[in-house]
């Protein structure tokens, strides 16, 4: 069976075509319109529709970098099959500002599915529960961590779902995580109309991190190889699956050094780092409570008691 015509919010792209359209315009309190595009690689053969999203927080640039580097190869701009949906920068507005949230306060990420009349985010949700998930088969959300926290490359993505868990295998990060949705986000409301959507952290907001980057187009492509969109070589990874995870928090303020690795393996027992006090007096070790695998650090030299500082993916073995 042939590819149909594509239709995004009134804007069509035939069979053979790629072209950039746009989700939707709004305008911001200047008069300003602001447009988020959206660019389709819409093959002649039938295959897999993918959506590949990223900027929903604006300060997270990672993501950005991976859709800009997978699109401009040449093998994506010829896909042999099926269909690439490409929104590199979603909140667009945020992306400006080089903020996390919309200029409300408001997360994008908690604004699903939206309403055509609400708020921005509101707005924008909708259009891409309206125009973008009707026409994909499933998609890869990307993200990295928040506030200095620097996630080691991983895909999140439901366990209890075969469907998830076999995307994440073609995909084939180092780091698969269980993670149950969140009320509000694009992930969940996509999920509940069948179209599953994984989500990728890498890297921390506001810094480029070329083994997250590169790593999140490795899996891309090794993504459409395995549908044979593209032609490409590139083995799996050795991935590992974590069920369960838990923060190492601080004991006490002051500087924290960490003395272990991102993406590092540790035993119970390990010293994961220290906090000082600036004043030279007392240090407080951080050791890991369990066996497992370090999925985030936090990159703030000054902590306070209670601050989240490791995240640990619990090792079953
Ligand atoms: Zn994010």
């Amino acid at each position: 069976m042939a590819q149909k015509t594509i239709t995004i919010n009134g804007q069509k792209i035939e069979p053979g075509e790629n072209k950039t359209v746009i989700l939707n315009s709004y305008e911001l309190h200047t008069k300003t319109k602001i447009e988020i595009p959206v660019h389709v690689i819409h093959s002649k053969n039938p295959g897999p529709s993918i959506l590949l999203c990223a900027g929903m927080h604006g300060e997270e640039t990672n993501g950005i970098e991976i859709i800009r580097k997978v699109i401009s190869r040449d093998e994506v701009e010829n896909l042999k099959c099926g269909t690439l949906v490409a929104i590199p920068v979603i909140n667009v507005v945020s992306f400006l500002y080089g903020s996390r949230d919309l200029p409300d306060g408001r997360d994008l990420n908690r604004c699903f599915p939206g309403t055509k009349s609400g708020s921005l985010g509101s707005r924008i949700a909708y259009d891409l529960m309206k125009h973008i998930v009707p026409i994909i088969d499933f998609g890869f959300d990307f993200h990295t961590g928040g506030a200095k926290i620097n996630n080691y490359p991983q895909l999140r993505c439901v366990f209890d779902f075969p469907d998830n868990v076999a995307l994440a295998e073609r995909f084939s990060t180092s780091l698969i995580i269980d993670s149950s949705y969140r009320d509000g986000t694009f992930r969940k409301e996509a999920s509940k109309k069948g179209k599953p959507i994984l989500v990728y952290e890498g890297g921390e907001s506001m810094r480029f991190d070329y083994l997250a980057i590169n790593e999140g187009v490795n899996g891309c492509l090794r993504l459409m190889q395995s549908y044979d969109m593209i032609d490409f070589d590139l083995p799996q990874n050795h991935s590992v699956k974590i069920k369960d995870d838990t923060w190492v928090r601080a004991n006490s303020s002051g500087l924290f050094h960490m003395n272990a690795n991102n993406g590092a393996h540790v035993r119970k027992g390990d010293l994961l780092g220290v906090i000082c006090n600036p004043f030279g007096e007392a240090e407080d070790k951080i050791y890991s409570p369990t066996n497992g695998y370090i999925v985030g650090i936090n990159n703030q030299p000054v902590v306070n008691q209670g601050d989240a500082l490791i995240h640990l993916g619990i090792d079953e073995d």
